[in-house]
């Protein structure tokens, strides 16, 4: 099974919009681009929304008969770990192994002295074609790589097999997830880390680090966008060549865990692709959600009022929210309206505050991140919400084929 070159994550926190995000792909490739949509939900928001894996590949497979897509489409496991892929096993075909949390433990030594032999020949300056200057690398390179990231790589070897003794070699996609992390991966721990990939005989056709600055949910890239640049260039250029030095899967690939609406760093990404002609995996946040938020308040009543009380209860139970979240988040407190001001909104104003247009002055960011995390006020009002959905079904739809059509396939894949 294999992952094409263009792929985007599109996650659907309750599971309603399938068809009107994958419209927005329609769309795309009558544009001229084919993008593979790839349904993912965590087991994070699994419990949070009270949602079982198996939901997905139901909504996706529905989608799919709906729109007649003739393309490859995936269900993705998303951030799951030893201990809980048993549950998604059977639904899902695309496998994020997350394994973030073993970075920094020791690996065994008898491990690590035979993984630093096997890469003793590149001590010294490595040419990387596409980077201008050789990798500096020495034998403590190797070793500090290894250090950080082996036990890691042998972690997601052990769910990797896991996955494949249940549905066969070759039957699913592996992507190995490095970015639930404070400290951002270089280039030159990218190329180690895919040495033990290949060594721990993973074939991974993506692979999620952590890049610089930050990745805030919902909300656009804080950090240095040229130190970013230079970084994601960096990256690709070490991947086809471990591509080539390795053997590991010809379509390898980066998986950008965007959090979403990347917006200053997708013009860069665009031309780097273009440059290395490299594919993307592009992985977004449930923003879907807000999408059909905006639909509920500019459609008003009671859609609206919807709308207002998720505010509200979520504004009340804002560190409870944030929890599980915090280090994907930055909320001003400060900055967040407060109950009876949302209440005296119209719905043009919570959906302006709402939406991410930046140049628009009504724009909170601050506002759309509690409402980001706020999904679980949303799934305990139930019915309540999901009866909105329907009734106001189209105005929601329309919202969010053109959030992922116009803010994220066209800016970073077609102009
Ligand atoms: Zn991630």
């Amino acid at each position: 099974m294999r992952l094409p070159k263009y792929s985007i994550g599109i996650g659907d926190r309750f599971a309603r919009q399938g068809v009107a995000q994958l419209d927005a792909l329609v769309r795309a490739e009558r544009e001229g681009v084919e993008v593979a949509p790839v349904w993912n939900k965590s087991y994070r928001e699994h419990t949070i929304v009270g949602t079982a894996p198996g939901d997905v590949r139901v909504e996706a497979d529905a989608a799919v008969k709906a729109r007649d897509w003739k393309s490859p489409y995936f269900v993705d496991a998303d951030h799951i770990s030893l201990a809980n892929v048993e549950e998604f096993i059977e639904s899902s075909d695309f496998f994020t192994l997350d394994v973030a949390d073993s970075i920094g433990s020791p690996p065994e030594a008898d491990d690590l002295a035979a993984f630093i032999g096997k890469c003793g020949k590149y001590v010294g300056r490595l040419e990387v074609p596409g980077i201008e200057e050789p990798l500096e690398i020495s034998r403590q390179t190797i070793e500090d790589c290894a250090g950080k990231f082996l036990r890691a790589v042998r972690e997601a070897g052990r769910i990797y097999r896991r996955v494949e003794q249940v549905k066969g070699a070759g039957a699913f996609v592996t992507e190995v997830s490095m970015d639930e992390t404070a400290e951002p991966q270089t280039p030159v721990a990218m190329f180690f880390i895919l040495a033990a990939v290949a060594d721990e005989r993973i074939p991974a056709q993506t692979i999620a680090p952590r890049f610089t600055g930050r990745f805030n949910k919902g909300v656009d890239y804080v950090g240095d966008v040229a130190q970013f640049t230079r970084e994601f260039e960096e990256d690709l250029a070490v991947i086809a060549f471990a591509v080539r030095e390795f053997g590991l899967p010809a379509n390898l690939k980066l998986s950008v865990h965007s959090g979403s609406d990347k917006f200053s760093i997708y013009g860069p990404m665009r031309e780097a692709l273009l440059r290395f002609d490299a594919g993307v995996h592009l992985k977004t946040a449930g923003t879907t959600w807000l999408e059909e938020l905006i639909g509920l308040a500019a459609a008003g009543g009671d859609g609206l009022r919807v709308a207002k009380d998720v505010y509200k209860t979520a504004l009340s139970r804002l560190d409870e929210l944030a929890a599980p979240y915090a280090s994907v988040i930055d909320i001003d407190p400060v900055a967040l309206p407060s109950a009876e001001v949302v209440d005296s909104w119209s719905g043009d104003r919570f959906a302006s505050t709402l939406r991410h247009d930046q140049s628009c002055p009504a724009y909170n960011s601050s506002f759309r991140q509690l409402l980001h995390i706020g999904y679980k006020v949303a799934a305990e009002l139930g019915d309540r919400y999901f009866d909105a959905l329907e009734k106001h079904a189209d105005i929601v739809a329309a919202n969010v084929t053109e959030n992922i059509y116009s803010r994220h396939i066209r800016p970073l894949l077609l102009r």
